[in-house]
């Protein structure tokens, strides 16, 4: 029987505890699993055998929420890891190797761009930075050495959203995976593989857990990637010299990926995500149609309001009719357009300052999609390392603040803004 999304948030991935038969997915608060004799530990370590060694690879509370998250996005598999920045580099370590590049949306999360555009040089790789509103240009990136394509479904910070149908053909003609952060989206609003993409990423640490509790991210694989069609891909498609030799896509078929991250990406980046973490992730995911919904729901009264409020110049809420984006919203994510926007003040840098600093029920953080409201200034904190240019390209220019709309009443939402919008223009 199918289940629908609200019934899936609940139940995917747990069963009751085949020890205690306890209903919540237990904690397994423990680093090591005790082997039923030498034969099973060796099977195990084979992956002849798919079963629980060390919890840097395999936790049983992880794995539940793994399923879970799969689920929900339409994947075969997932791999958990300790954040969404750490999720990305999960992503690309399978597909990657020094000389290598990927080819990203400039309109991404700030701390993504500085991944992108400097972290990974460390490894050898590279990032190629496009307007993804340019399709020819996305196709004239695209070289020999890419090997994936990197954007965001609704992009950080927000009122953009990616045509993502059209992205995935150019990389499917070309060849490389389309890798999908969905973290702004969730599943709920946006299931970027029935769109094409290959992987999907998440940073858990937001709406997922959705109350501002957990560092965490997750690589959801659809499965649907060939990576034995060209030999871009050796470390799927041909003997894994880290895994004594092991071809993990004739292996493994279409779960060749998530096999591919366990195996060797956790177990030799470590970035492995905790069982108590998991937990409290489990839980948000519970009722996450229930807070999209409303998160949606009070966006769009305070996107519309704000955009007639004589201090602002402009709102980017790709739910609202004047956004260039809207007609994408139906196609893309047809529950709405989530619950992250920018105001520009026409009052520029120091009115925004005015303004963070006056707000009371919002509170002035580095994070979003909490049940809470937030607020950032963008060009002062998270996109300070980025050059002007690139600040106005990710959406963050000096007059720009970011909003992150809560489960609040709407009503009272409206009226802290109201307040601090008349100190600022004080
Ligand atoms: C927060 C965020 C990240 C990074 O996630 P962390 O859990 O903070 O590492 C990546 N992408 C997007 C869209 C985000 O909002």
């Amino acid at each position: 029987m199918a289940y629908g999304f609200d019934t899936l948030q609940i139940h995917a991935g747990a069963r009751p505890d085949p020890a205690t038969g306890a209903r919540q997915v237990p904690i397994y608060q423990t680093t090591a699993y005790v082997f039923r004799d030498a034969e099973h530990a060796a099977a195990l370590f084979n992956l002849q055998e798919v079963g629980y060694i060390y919890s840097r690879l395999t936790n049983p509370t992880v794995a539940a929420l793994q399923e879970r998250v799969a689920t929900l996005e339409g994947g075969v598999g997932a791999v958990c890891c300790s954040s969404g920045h750490a999720a990305q580099i999960m992503a690309l370590f399978p597909l990657m190797g020094p000389g290598l590049n990927v080819v990203v949306s400039t309109r991404l999360y700030g701390g993504s761009i500085t991944q992108f555009s400097q972290t990974i040089k460390r490894f050898g790789w590279s990032a190629k930075f496009v307007d993804f509103d340019d399709l020819d240009a996305i196709a004239a990136a695209i070289d020999d050495d890419t090997r994936a394509v990197f954007c965001e479904s609704i992009a950080n910070p927000g009122g953009y959203i990616t045509d993502l149908d059209a992205v995935a053909k150019i990389a499917d003609t070309a060849g490389v995976p389309l890798i999908v952060d969905n973290t702004s989206a969730t599943p709920y609003l946006c299931r970027p593989i029935e769109h094409g993409a290959t992987l999907v990423v998440h940073s858990m640490t937001k709406y997922l857990t959705g109350n501002g509790t957990v560092t965490g991210g997750v690589v959801v694989d659809s499965g649907n990637f060939n990576w034995s069609a060209s030999d871009k891909f050796p470390s799927l498609s041909a003997p894994e010299t880290a895994y004594h030799g092991l071809k993990f896509h004739e292996t493994f078929g279409p779960l060749a990926f998530t096999f591919h991250s366990i195996a060797i990406g956790l177990r030799d980046l470590g970035m492995t995500l905790n069982p108590q973490a998991a937990h409290y992730t489990l839980m948000g995911i519970e009722t996450l149609s229930l807070r999209m919904e409303r998160h949606v729901q009070n966006a769009e009264k305070v996107a519309g309001w704000l955009e007639s409020h004589p201090a602002i110049e402009a709102v980017t809420y790709a739910g609202l009719a004047s956004s260039p984006y809207h007609d994408r919203v139906a196609r893309i994510c047809p529950k709405g357009a989530g619950g992250l926007f920018t105001i520009a003040l026409k009052g520029g840098y120091d009115a925004c300052i005015r303004f963070v600093d006056s707000l009371e029920l919002f509170s002035h953080v580095a994070n979003l999609g909490d049940t809470r409201s937030l607020v950032i200034h963008s060009a002062s904190t998270t996109h300070r390392q980025l050059s002007p240019e690139q600040q106005t390209a990710a959406g963050a220019a000096p007059n720009v603040v970011r909003i992150s709309i809560g489960i609040e009443d709407a009503e009272d939402i409206i009226a802290d803004l109201d307040q601090a919008l008349s100190k600022a223009n004080g």
